[in-house]
This record gives C-alpha cells, sequence and structure tokens, in this order.
C-alpha cells in the first residue's frame, strides 16, 4: 500500500480541478485555452467541443467548402461529372471540406490509428455542410426544447430528414481495418441530430482502390456493387405506407466523395428496393 502523502493528495485534488490542457488529436500539440476563439475559420453549427479539443492552428487550416458552384454535387469549382449524369438517383451531395494534403492526412491517420477522439472531432465536422444543406433546402432546425440554443452547442434535431444511412465497404476492407469509417460517421451524426442510423446497404464485392482507377473504370466498378435490403428498407416506414405518399429522406454518408459514381451506385440500389418513394441526400466530409 501506498503511504499516505499530502503531496501527493495535492497534486491529485489540482488535477482534479484544473485538467491539463488536451492535446490536439490532429497535430498532437497542447491546446491552449481560449486560443481557439481568435481563429476566423469557425463554421456555423461546428460544435463547440471542435474548439476545446482542436488547437488553433489546425482549425485555421481546414479548408472548408463555403462556395458552391455545382448545386448537384456542391464543388465549389466547374464541375465535370454531373452534367454528365442525366437522371441522379440522389437529390444533391454536401462536404464538410476539399480534400487537400491536410485533410488527407487527418483521414488517413482516422482510418489507421481508428481513434475515437479523432472520430469524434470529423463527426463534428459533418454538422456545418448538414446545416449549408438545410439552409439551402429551406429546412428549419430546431434544438431541442428547453434548452438555450447557443451558438453550435445545441444538437440540432432536424426534422426534414428520417434517418442517416452509410456507404458500406467490402468484407474484406471491414476485416483489415476492423471498422467502416462511414458508418461511424453516420453514428456520429446521428449523436448530434437524433436522427436514428438505418443499415440498409451491403457491398456485393471487393472493388479494390478506387483511386488508382480513371472515370470510366470507376462507373464500371460500381455498377452492381452495391445491393440494398428491402426488409430494412420496408422497416424506415413501421407502419406501412401513409395515405399521402410522402418520400422517405435518407441523408447518406461517406468520408470522399470524388466523381460521385459511388453516391450513385448507392442510391439507385436504395431506389431500385425501395417500396415507397425515396430522397437521398449525400452528406460526405470531404470533396476531392
Ligand atoms: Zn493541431
Ligand atoms: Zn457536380
Amino acid at each position: 500500500m501506498k503511504s499516505f502523502s499530502p503531496f501527493r493528495l495535492w497534486n491529485e485534488v489540482l488535477s482534479l480541478i484544473q485538467p491539463a490542457s488536451p492535446a490536439c488529436p490532429f497535430c498532437g500539440k497542447p491546446v491552449s485555452y481560449g486560443a481557439a476563439s481568435s481563429v476566423r475559420n469557425i463554421q456555423p453549427l461546428l460544435p463547440a467541443v471542435f474548439r476545446r479539443q482542436v488547437c488553433a492552428s489546425c482549425i485555421a487550416g481546414i479548408p472548408w467548402v463555403n462556395r458552391i458552384v455545382c448545386p448537384v454535387c456542391g464543388r465549389g469549382e466547374y464541375c465535370p461529372d454531373c452534367p454528365r449524369r442525366s437522371r441522379p438517383h440522389f437529390v444533391c451531395n454536401r462536404s464538410a471540406v476539399r480534400y487537400d494534403d491536410r485533410m488527407r492526412g487527418w483521414l488517413a491517420l482516422y482510418k489507421y490509428r481508428g481513434n475515437e477522439e479523432l472520430e469524434e472531432r470529423l463527426a463534428d465536422m459533418l454538422m456545418p455542410p448538414l446545416r449549408q444543406m438545410a439552409l439551402e433546402l429551406g429546412v428549419r432546425t430546431a434544438a431541442p426544447r428547453g434548452r438555450k440554443r447557443a451558438f453550435g452547442q445545441a444538437p440540432d434535431r432536424v426534422l426534414f430528414w428520417d434517418a442517416v444511412a452509410y456507404v458500406p465497404v467490402s468484407r474484406e476492407r471491414a476485416a483489415e481495418r476492423g471498422f467502416n469509417q462511414a458508418e461511424r460517421l453516420a453514428q456520429g451524426l446521428s449523436a448530434r441530430t437524433g436522427l436514428p442510423v438505418a443499415h440498409l446497404l451491403h457491398r456485393t464485392r471487393h472493388s479494390g482502390k478506387q483511386s488508382f482507377k480513371t472515370r470510366g473504370e470507376r462507373m464500371e466498378n460500381t455498377k452492381e456493387l452495391f445491393r440494398a435490403d428491402p426488409a430494412a428498407i420496408a422497416g424506415l416506414r413501421p407502419y406501412g405506407m401513409q395515405a399521402v405518399p410522402s418520400p422517405v429522406r435518407l441523408l447518406l454518408v461517406d468520408d470522399i466523395y470524388t466523381t460521385g459514381s459511388t453516391m450513385e451506385a448507392c442510391s439507385a440500389a436504395l431506389q431500385q428496393a425501395s417500396p415507397y418513394p425515396l430522397r437521398i441526400y449525400g452528406l460526405t466530409w470531404a470533396r476531392s
């Protein structure tokens, strides 16, 4: 047994009332309290915890997607992909950030470490594009009743959508990594919005790395790559069809949006398996 030491006891009391400044999950440097409040690069609805846990220089370097040129995929510059797609099976996609070298590094860090703290902060980053999409669609977001609606603090329950779905990974990839980052992001979004996570899609085969493929190869590669579960989709509306056929609105979460072929293939599979009309809205962490 350790002997009693007033000094040690005093240190323990101190550590309880004055926690050490947390290390930034992205760069490992200590986060100095209040420093992030001077950073301009804060988005509306970015949860306040993000500012407490991430260092000011990391926040300052986030390439948020603020300007939208293509209304379908949310790209900030001319889009060669969407005009070629005659009738997409999804309504639109919005992304939090541009996929630059820094963001590539953050996602790689998370994918290879699977760190919970990183996961929470990446999920925080989905809130600004969700808000952006809600604003564009003219949707009201409401804070839970009885709670003060502080800037970016109350988890907004967005009444417009019915559930959060996600892009699945192959069994091989899941086994190799131990988790599906898109599913984890969907769970994070669920925790922040109150929307349920719906497990609707499966991947029929392992497709290899998309990043080494050309646009044509990607489109060919994603054909019939996904299968939706009709029973799970039917379960989204537990009391059967309503008298007035209103579409079920889904958020479809993924980590990266590149050409949109994955989003399109998943949406097509969902639409084909659904017994009632679906409206699918993509929400992706990065736009490459
Ligand atoms: Zn940092
Ligand atoms: Zn586009």
